[in-house]
């Protein structure tokens, strides 16, 4: 069995949740996936597959594996939801023009903040994802010629020296 599999089984039993048929074709979907799905996409595949699958189980599915810590929502507003599948600490690279979010593995001390987090407030981590938010490579140049097409009848403004130093990185 492929752990990711195995993490949302565990969590199934631990709610006493019955691995139906429906739930077993959910967790398979989702351990298959590299991508970070919104609900309507898990619904949507999963359809095509099992035409029996209603999106009232998809959806409350989803919700009960991300209430146990399983999978992560990732929100961005109030229609726009994806749900991160991988169990692994990972930086999650969120770009705000295409919303395309790849996952991007390194080491970092998590055990150690956990720990420390424990100790000091008595949270449990479950599952821990770092979402760095900004442009992947193919949008950083297209971004910028729509932000000036959009202001094409307007004069550039004179850059004041606190403008330049914060955008001068970008
Ligand atoms: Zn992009
Ligand atoms: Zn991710």
């Amino acid at each position: 069995m492929k752990p990711k599999l195995d993490i949302y089984y565990n969590a199934s039993r631990q709610a006493r949740l019955r691995i139906t048929p429906q739930r077993a074709a959910i967790c398979a979907y989702l351990a298959d996936t590299d991508q970070h799905p919104s609900p309507y996409q898990v619904f949507a595949d999963l359809k095509r597959l099992h035409p029996e699958i209603s999106r009232a189980t998809v959806y409350n599915t989803l919700n009960t594996l991300q209430q146990l810590g399983a999978i992560v929502e990732l929100s961005f507003g109030a229609d726009h939801t994806h749900y991160d599948t991988n169990p692994e600490p990972h930086l999650n690279l969120i770009c705000l023009r295409c919303h395309q979010i790849s996952d991007y593995h390194t080491n970092f001390p998590l055990d150690a903040l956990t720990g420390t987090v424990l100790a000091e407030t008595g949270f449990l981590t479950a599952a821990a994802k770092i979402d760095l938010v900004g442009f992947c490579a193919g949008c950083r140049q297209k971004r910028l010629a729509e932000i000036r097409a959009q202001y094409q009848d307007e004069k550039p403004q004179n850059v004041t020296h606190s403008d330049r130093a914060s955008y001068g990185s970008v």
